[in-house]
């Protein structure tokens, strides 16, 4: 089960990524761990993403697919895997593509956690913090007993800059832009399954889950 998941952000990638990880046995790769752990690692090609790092630069897509390959072909993804964060372009995507050939294998389903944009406006903006502990709140999921004041400490709760309206209206049209021509890409070679991102975790899960093994193709 070679899996992509996407998203934008609030979608609930995260929990559904957890959840699909336990019930199929696949390993969860989001870039960030990957990245991380190939420079921590020490690999030649850890390495030399550091370097763009370091310089605050973009990784090359050579060098990131390169890093890909390599976590693909470990032990623990053999029978499948689920990535998160990759890829991001239409030339991330056909490079992808010609990898997995290469190692003799193919994306099975492409996950898109279809959310309307009004709901994850909400998710998105009803993180408070409070300013004495830092204990997080959101306004819809896990609100405070009395409104704007810690439950743990009575300190004055306050919205951080990136969980503003416009942070957020920003954070989303960019994502979707982005995200718009591979949801093309993977539609044209239909491997896209466009899930129903609202309401319980579970029932969510439950729609992923018939789409993972629908296997229509
Ligand atoms: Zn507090």
């Amino acid at each position: 089960m070679n899996l992509i998941l996407m998203g934008l952000p609030g979608a609930g990638k995260g929990t559904q990524a957890e959840r699909i990880r336990e019930a199929y046995g696949i390993p969860h790769i989001s870039t960030g761990d990957m990245f991380r752990a190939a420079v921590s690692a020490g690999t030649t090609l850890g390495q030399e993403a550091k370097r763009y790092m370091d310089q605050g630069a973009l990784v090359p897509d050579a060098v990131t697919i390169g890093i890909v390959r390599e976590r693909l072909t470990e032990a623990d993804a053999r029978n499948g895997f689920l990535l998160d964060g990759f890829p991001r372009t239409v030339p991330q995507a056909e490079a992808l593509e010609a990898m997995l050939r290469d190692i003799g294998r193919a994306i099975d389903r492409v996950l898109y956690i279809d959310v309307p944009h009004d709901i994850l406006v909400r998710r998105l903006t009803g993180r408070r913090i409070c300013r004495q502990c830092g204990a997080t709140y959101h306004l819809e999921f896990n609100p405070p007993k009395n409104p704007g004041v810690c439950d743990r400490c009575g300190g004055a709760l306050y919205q951080r800059d990136d969980d503003k309206p416009e942070t957020v209206e920003t954070r989303l049209h960019v994502n979707r832009e982005q995200t718009a021509p591979l949801l093309d890409f993977y539609r044209a070679r239909r491997l896209l399954a466009v899930i129903d991102g609202l309401g319980a975790i579970d029932d969510v899960f439950r729609r992923l889950r018939a789409a993972i093994e629908k296997g229509d193709r």
